[in-house]
């Protein structure tokens, strides 16, 4: 016989030639070539490979047997196969900043309105150039960033122009700023600190 399609990537064309509409899972036993593990390739597409295919344990809307492929955007890869520990660390090791634009988790998104900023996970050496996903090759993202919205990575600023920069800065932007180091750096502002030194 000769080298077919496998399962698992007929069900993947199926899904893509039928984005943001409902499936049966008849219609994709059927595009599968008859797969009797159709639901188990399913699963792998949606865990291992990121897709979010959703079903009725994701949308009420949706019946038992139905599934939905809305975008063909796959999940960054924490969700997929970086543990929830290393995340945690190397989310901490980047000071919860994005460490290519510098924003903030939580700030309001600078590239997209009304969004605020969620950091994923970035590799420093791409995968396809032989990265893994050990926490030394990877970095805290925004979602913008991952998307490449924000095409330019700032080089890091250098301390005498981020000094300068913040003496610049108005007030209320300093007392943000120092109120985000102390946070940073696990420390509370109170009256008593502010004043003293
Ligand atoms: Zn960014």
């Amino acid at each position: 016989m000769s080298r077919r399609k496998g399962s698992k990537q007929l069900i993947l064309d199926f899904f893509l030639s039928n984005l943001g509409k409902v499936v049966e899972s008849r219609e994709i036993q059927l595009a599968s070539g008859g797969a009797v593990e159709w639901a188990r390739r399913v699963r792998e597409l949606r865990n291992e490979e990121g897709y979010q295919i959703l079903s009725h344990k994701d949308r009420a809307d949706l019946k038992p047997n139905h599934y939905l492929l809305e975008t063909d955007k796959r999940l960054p890869a924490f969700k997929r196969n970086i543990s929830k520990e290393t995340r945690a660390w190397v989310l901490e090791r980047n000071g919860y900043t994005c460490q290519m634009c510098g924003a903030a988790a939580g700030d309001a998104d600078p590239f997209v309105p009304n969004r605020t900023v969620r950091l994923t996970m970035g590799h420093i050496l791409d995968k396809s150039k032989g990265g893994d996903d050990s926490p030394n090759n990877l970095r805290a993202v925004c979602m913008s960033c991952n998307e490449g919205l924000a095409n330019i990575g700032f080089p890091k600023p250098d301390r005498i122009h981020l000094l300068a920069q913040v003496r610049r800065a108005t007030i209320d932007d300093q007392k943000a700023l120092l109120e985000w180091l102390l946070k940073k750096f696990h420390t509370k502002i109170t009256d008593k600190n502010l004043l003293s030194g």
